[in-house]
């Protein structure tokens, strides 16, 4: 690069003079011609002057242009290196978080199945149990096994939102059966304690078909209303939900739960919504927990695109509150039979006894309890104690609906699915995932394998005879399977 063209500020005012002379000269004497020899070697001199100082920048430029080219090529040294070990660490944290996440995964399985096991027992001997003493004592073994369920169904939540891996899964739903659902899950602790538990809505909403995460937004309030219940010792709690916003096919709507508990103070405030924190850290403390609650409650709501807070005073009260978009869907939602619970046993005693299902469990255990359970609803179960042996069984016998674990020996419940579904007799047979991996991944996985729906272990009992009826009346109600059935 030529120094003329781009070099330091201080050689254009050199030239400029020695073109200001040069002009000056032809203005006033009409060229070189009257100048003096002299004048001439004063020019002379200070030209070469000029062009020493020009060569000395010329040359400083230079060696300017040579360090930065070193200093740049350090630099894209220096960034070469520094990516390369940006990248190593990427790799590294990613082999960590898929390292952490098989474990989560593994231990989530291998703390389920036994926990699967205990609640199934538990709940077969209450369903036996005469004495009142006996059925006290269940009473507290199953409430604590729910107790252990939720901590670690909180601790595998808490990872998954560290890992960003939170999927929403949007349904139609109403508030009411919202609204029933936290009622029958909270109703009978309220009431224990003497407290009231009461529930708010605008009429107009009750039965309005919502879009969302139905189960997402029932866990914060599960969440919230739980905190209330555990945290007063009497009073009331009210739970309100209002508009408190509308567009043309969205509701924002605003949930409140108030409670007449000890309230709390500012500076707390300001620590409730984070991981693992308890404003009684005391081992003295008298209420149970985690400290996950809250922190889980914010990261659902954050996802869900809303945002959640407190207003609370020591003495007073506490006042939870979140506020969600929902979109809004077209029609109002018929009534629908309660799920789960007697009702649905009931209603496969009634309307399915004798029918044919096949149970695909490795674990001796939790073969026994869902033949039990099952069979005391009137239907007729065969087992398969891995996936080869399901499909040998699928082979020789019409089932009406297969319950399928994951992880076996021999054939997986994967692969087992895929050759069942490849039998034309079994095209449209019901099979639902029965599975200690529950992660969002997993049931994805499922449906992708061909299974129409996924259970996660320990399941309650009301839950499975409420999806073994849907799965049970959506077979028979279609004539295409039956068609394919028949071919
Ligand atoms: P956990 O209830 O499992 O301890 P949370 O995250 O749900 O964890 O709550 C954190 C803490 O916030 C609780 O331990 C309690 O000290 C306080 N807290 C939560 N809800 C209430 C409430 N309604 N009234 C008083 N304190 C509450």
């Amino acid at each position: 690069m030529s120094v003329e063209q781009s070099g330091p500020s201080e050689i254009s005012p050199l030239r400029d003079q020695a073109e200001a002379r040069l002009r000056e000269s032809r203005v006033t004497g009409g060229g070189w011609s009257g100048t003096t020899p002299h004048e001439l070697d004063l020019y002379r001199m200070e030209l070469e002057i000029q062009n020493q100082s020009l060569q000395e920048l010329r040359v400083e430029a230079e060696t300017a242009m040579a360090r930065l080219a070193e200093i740049n090529g350090r630099l894209e040294g220096l960034v070469a290196t520094r990516t390369e070990q940006l990248e190593s660490a990427l790799r590294k944290a990613e082999q960590n978080s898929r390292e952490k996440s098989r474990f989560l995964s593994t231990m989530s399985h291998e703390l389920r199945t036994p926990l699967s096991a205990i609640m199934g027992m538990t709940g077969l001997a209450s369903r036996l149990a005469t004495d009142s003493e006996q059925k006290r004592y269940l009473g507290v073994v199953d409430r604590s096994l729910h107790d252990l369920q939720r901590i670690l169904n909180d601790i595998l939540d808490v990872s998954r939102i560290e890992a960003g891996r939170v999927c929403l899964r949007e349904t139609y739903f109403t508030l009411d059966a919202i609204f029933e659902s936290v009622e029958s899950l909270m109703g009978s602790m309220a009431s224990e304690k003497g407290l009231q538990l009461m529930f708010e809505q605008p009429s107009e909403f009750a039965r309005l078909s919502l879009m969302g995460d139905e189960l997402r937004l029932r866990q914060v309030l599960v969440n919230l209303v739980g905190n209330a219940v555990k945290f007063t010792e009497q009073g009331s709690i009210h739970v309100r939900c209002m508009p408190v916003g509308r567009g043309e096919r969205e509701l924002r709507l605003r949930f409140e739960i108030e409670d007449t508990g000890p309230g709390i103070g500012a500076e707390d405030q300001k620590r409730l919504f984070l991981p693992f924190e308890q404003l009684d850290g005391s081992i003295t403390r008298t209420h149970g927990g985690s400290g996950l609650g809250l922190a889980i409650s914010k990261e659902l709501v954050t996802v869900m695109g809303g945002s959640i807070g407190v207003v609370s005073e020591v003495g007073r009260g506490s006042q939870f509150w979140f506020e969600i978009p929902l979109a809004t869907g077209a029609e109002l939602l018929e009534p629908e039979g309660h799920p789960g619970g007697v009702d649905s046993e009931e209603a496969i005693r009634s309307g399915y006894a004798g029918r044919r299902v096949l149970v695909v469990e490795d674990d001796a255990i939790n073969q026994e309890i869902l033949k039990v359970l099952l069979e005391g609803s009137g239907l007729r179960v065969d087992v398969a104690h891995d996936g080869a042996q399901a499909l040998l069984a699928a082979r020789c016998a019409r089932y009406e609906l297969i319950l399928m674990d994951l992880r076996m020996p021999e054939m997986d419940g994967f692969q087992a699915t895929r050759e069942i579904r490849a039998l034309p007799e079994h095209r449209g047979t019901p099979i639902i995932a029965l599975t200690a991996d529950v992660f969002e991944e997993d049931r994805r996985r499922c449906l992708e394998a061909g299974m129409n729906a996924h259970l996660g272990k320990p399941v309650e009992p009301s839950l499975l005879f409420a999806t073994v009826l849907e799965w049970l009346g959506a077979r028979s109600d279609d004539p295409l399977d039956a068609l394919g059935a028949g071919g």
